[in-house]
């Protein structure tokens, strides 16, 4: 059994017990074993291991876990983004471009478009990244995509009600029949996880319904995109659901506040679902950010995903998304790097990632900076010295 230590950490995040909201600890240490962490402590009492490998007083933190990624495309659609940049609104209906050419596109096409994308979050510290399908909106087509994305993650998503494709345009309730029945059966060999795109354009909340109760009654956990574009029953929904997550939270009533902060109920009970926030969208459609502040100051669980997507935000950045939370959403530092990374896990209903502490896996990143704060403080600056995952370098 071959065991490594980390050590001369000058700032650890654990995420568990230590300083502050982020359990930071100084001068640590962290042993490996078997891909798992077993040890956390001061540096100068760390136990012997079989290999070393020095932090130089670097600060280390948990990788980033990017719950919300669309990484199974073909094309891209960068003359769109240039049009919204020059003053067109985004709608969400770019979504049936990139269906068209998924559709064209090979398995091996769609194949190497996810390996490069997983390889490019990699590179900027995620080391777990789930993977939505709902570009091939066919039978056939959502069931490759979740193969093919399965490949890459064990945190797939069936996203077959993405958007209702052109050849269903005029009966919807024919293509929610679709994704129920066939549709369903064949992604759920591949998937862990159910979603839909519940949006004004998209899935009415009647549809979202249905769509996400056959999903959990085949044995998926339930994701929701919510409230992006304008205000709805979406959040309200997926709280009800026990959904691991509401996605976007962008416009928020009083009442899908207190359902995510579990005070809706005259029993004082929580919820467990996080909300996602996921700030690249608002940037590259030019939007209003959700309120963070609001939120977590109604004590909700949040999450920073990139949403990574070839139409409405094409980073494979968490390190950006922190940022972004940073300065344009008024979270901390602190509370940003905590979204990114147990928020994260919370968001997909683990606990063995997204924390440094004995018995997680041992996925961690090593930044070219003394703290955390440089995530924000340096915005664009490759801060990523080196990933682990599993304990080793991938
Ligand atoms: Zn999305």
């Amino acid at each position: 059994m071959s065991s490594l230590l980390v050590d001369n950490i000058g700032e650890l995040v654990t995420n568990g017990a230590g300083e502050g909201p982020l359990g930071i600890r100084r001068n640590a240490a962290v042993l490996v074993e078997e891909g798992r962490v077993v040890w956390v402590g001061p540096s100068p009492y760390a136990p012997a291991a079989d290999r070393r490998l020095d932090a130089g007083g670097a600060a280390v933190l948990p990788g980033f876990v990017d719950s919300h990624a669309h990484l199974v495309f073909a094309g891209d659609r960068a003359a769109e983004f240039a049009a919204r940049m020059a003053g067109q609104p985004y709608t969400g209906g770019g979504i049936r471009t990139t269906v068209g050419a998924t559709r064209a596109a090979t398995d091996n096409e769609l194949r190497a478009t996810v390996r490069r994308l997983r390889g490019e979050a990699l590179r900027q510290g995620t080391t777990t990244m789930e993977i939505k399908s709902g570009y091939g909106l066919t039978v056939a087509d959502e069931a490759r995509s979740l193969r093919i994305a399965a490949e890459s993650s064990t945190e797939t998503t069936f996203l077959g009600a993405h958007v209702v494709p052109a050849e269903y345009a005029d009966r919807p309730d024919d293509y929610v029949s679709l994704v129920c029945g066939p549709m369903l059966a064949a992604a759920t060999p591949y998937a862990k996880w159910v979603d839909v795109f519940c949006e004004r354009g998209a899935f009415d909340v009647d549809h979202a319904r249905a769509i996400l109760a056959c999903g959990q009654a085949a044995g998926l956990g339930v994701r929701i995109h919510a409230n992006q574009l304008g205000p709805g029953a979406g959040v309200r929904l997926g709280v009800e659901l026990d959904a691991a997550s509401v996605d976007h939270c962008t416009h928020l009533s009083d009442a899908d506040v207190d359902a995510l902060a579990g005070t809706a109920h005259s029993d004082g009970s929580g919820t467990r679902t996080v909300a996602t926030l996921l700030p690249g969208a608002e940037f590259s459609t030019r939007s209003p950010y959700p309120d963070a502040r609001r939120l977590l100051d109604a004590g909700v669980t949040v999450a920073l995903a990139t949403d990574c997507n070839p139409g409405s935000s094409y980073t494979s950045s968490m390190p950006f998304c922190v940022a972004l939370a940073v300065r344009e959403m008024r979270m901390t530092p602190a509370e940003a790097v905590w979204a990114a990374t147990a928020g994260g896990a919370r968001a997909l209903r683990r606990d063995d990632i997204g924390v440094l502490t004995p018995g997680a896996r041992a996925d961690l990143v090593v930044l070219d900076a003394p703290s955390y704060l440089h995530l924000a403080y340096r915005p664009g600056v490759p801060l990523i010295r080196q990933v682990m995952r599993n304990g080793v370098t991938p």
